[in-house]
């Protein structure tokens, strides 16, 4: 079992490296990654500071010594559609979309339902259809862009939906958005995460990748690919 979503102390994670590793260990995992979030210049409130990618690798290369014989080390990165380039020498970029450019502006669509429900009214004229179409536009080229094998958490805007719905996600705008998002993705055969890290923290009852999605992927031939997303080691290897 594999594992390729995780963060640290590098980026918004609670444990260190070692301490996730030990925890991929305890879970059983044969396989496992830390991805922590590359650098995005205009939010460093979650993010890996450029300074620290030489750190980075070096410290998940001495654990991958370290270990060897109790599991295999992924050295991996979660950039950002926006986030700067990757740094040499990964093993694997995971690629997501946390944010919409609105003129100016970078909007967040996994911080709050408030705040989208105030991009919707103050960049889409009020329609929130409008802003899941431009969310999965976004979407819909993030592995030409990062460079990606993984694609993570495909639908995080509706990461607010269950607890405060603010768009049907039966609608059949929404449906459309998504739909074509992944027809242009799958030709890339980057995997698409089934990502428990909304449910991991109690947002959610369902993974990202709704039942729905699964079956259209698995209809389009797409690989999914199961994550924890997990931001402490007590949710390494938590999914399903
Ligand atoms: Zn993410
Ligand atoms: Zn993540």
């Amino acid at each position: 079992m594999k594992d390729l979503h995780t963060h640290t102390t590098f980026s918004d994670g609670k444990n260190t490296p070692e301490e996730m590793v030990q925890a991929a260990i305890r879970a059983g995992l044969t396989e496992y990654g830390i991805s922590d979030h590359g650098y995005t210049p205009f939010d460093e409130s979650y993010c890996m500071p450029q300074s620290r990618y030489g750190e980075y690798r070096a410290a998940l290369a001495g654990l991958r010594e370290k270990y060897k014989g109790q599991i295999s080390l992924r050295l991996g990165m979660e950039q950002d559609f926006y986030s700067v380039p990757a740094p040499q020498g990964l093993d694997y970029v995971i690629g997501s979309v946390h944010y919409l450019r609105c003129g100016d502006a970078f909007v967040p669509v996994d911080e709050d339902a408030a705040i989208l429900r105030g991009a919707v009214s103050r960049y889409f004229g009020g329609d929130p259809y409008a802003l899941c179409e431009q969310y999965f536009d976004t979407v819909s080229r993030v592995v030409e862009k990062t460079g990606a094998r993984i694609i993570g958490h495909f639908d995080l805007v509706a990461k607010f939906n269950q607890q405060s719905p603010w768009f049907d996600e039966q609608h059949p705008r929404y449906r459309a958005a998504w739909q074509k998002a992944m027809r242009a993705l799958v030709p890339s055969g980057a995997a698409f995460e089934v990502n428990w890290g909304a449910r991991n923290r109690g947002l959610r009852t369902v993974p990202y990748l709704t039942d729905e999605m699964q079956a259209y992927l698995t209809a389009l031939g797409g690989r999914m690919l199961p994550s924890s997303d997990a931001h402490r080691a007590a949710d390494v290897g938590k999914f399903g």
